[in-house]
């Protein structure tokens, strides 16, 4: 396995790929890799001849009081776990390098995609992601780009991204890797203690919860995401950012519950963020 660290490097040594008639399967990540990030690394295994995986701390998609400075970064260990898992080369550049002195050009996804959910919560999240994908995408090239769906709203902002500047890359949403309680597996678990790690499990709990609501009948979304709030803040050290069902095309709010709903949440637990989601289709009324 390759690491690369220069741009232009990974550029020509892509092009050599390409000129073999190899196709190119392209995982980004923010590295610290866990079971989440290795199950895509696998995805594109199976169907490209090549993986590159990214493993870069992109600063713009972190607020100011955000952990971008604690952000856990190993990338000795990440490269191990990668190669194992199918991973051809990691391309892993210097911040300094990646946005010179002078950079000045975003890309941003306006409207309802990007702006509930997390959107509201972190404004200029995802003008950061996808100002780092626009980037890495035009690098790599790659024929297929594998994302998860533990980040449901960043997977619709990215298909959008894709859809809007034609990009000839074909998108791959895989589902959430959790742990045997349920906790959906994140970089950011590392900074829960040991009690906040006993607690976590009460957001996958309360999604859950509100499932068995919804196949009892219920389809009022304000009865749901008071069910779910109800559960969580019975845990002590928790702050719910949000809880909302949206539609899984435009994640415009639902009043009643209809078709494809996404009941997605963030919640700090001490200091630390974590968010969650999963799809309900709702037949009938
Ligand atoms: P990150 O390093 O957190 O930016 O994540 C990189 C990619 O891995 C994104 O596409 C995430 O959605 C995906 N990912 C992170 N955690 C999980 C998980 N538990 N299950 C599946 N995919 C995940």
């Amino acid at each position: 396995m390759e690491l690369v660290v220069d741009p232009l490097i990974l550029r020509q040594r892509l092009s050599e790929i390409r000129r073999q008639g190899k196709s190119i399967g392209f995982v980004p990540t923010m590295g610290f890799l866990h079971e989440g990030h290795l199950s895509l690394i696998r995805a594109a295994k199976e169907q490209n001849d090549f993986v590159v995986v990214s493993i870069f701390v992109n600063p713009l998609q972190f607020g100011q009081n955000e952990d971008y400075e604690d952000y856990p970064r190993d990338l000795e260990n990440d490269s191990r776990l990668a190669e194992a898992a199918g991973c051809d080369l990691i391309f892993s550049p210097e911040a300094q390098v990646f946005y010179p002195p002078g950079y000045a050009t975003f890309v941003e996804v306006e409207g309802s995609i990007s702006e509930g959910l997390c959107g509201a919560a972190r404004p200029g999240h995802f003008r950061g992601v996808t100002t780092v994908l626009a980037k890495l995408f035009n690098l790599v090239s790659p024929d297929n780009t594998y994302f998860g769906q533990k980040d449901a709203q960043q997977c619709l902002v990215v298909k959008k991204m894709l859809q809007d500047l034609n990009y000839a890359i074909n998108l791959h949403i895989m589902p959430t890797v959790r742990e045997a309680d349920g906790v959906a597996m994140s970089s950011r678990n590392k900074y829960l203690n040991p009690g906040q790690r006993a607690v976590a499990p009460v957001l996958y709990q309360s999604l859950q919860q509100a499932e068995a609501l919804i196949r009892a009948g219920e389809r009022d979304a304000a009865a749901l995401k008071a069910a779910m709030r109800s559960r969580i803040s019975a845990v002590p050290e928790t702050v719910v950012d949000y809880i909302e069902i949206v539609d899984t095309q435009m994640l415009r709010p639902l009043e009643r519950l209809t078709g494809s709903c996404l009941l997605a949440l963030a919640v700090r637990l001490g200091g630390t963020r974590l968010i969650d989601n999963i799809i309900v289709n709702v037949e009938g009324q």
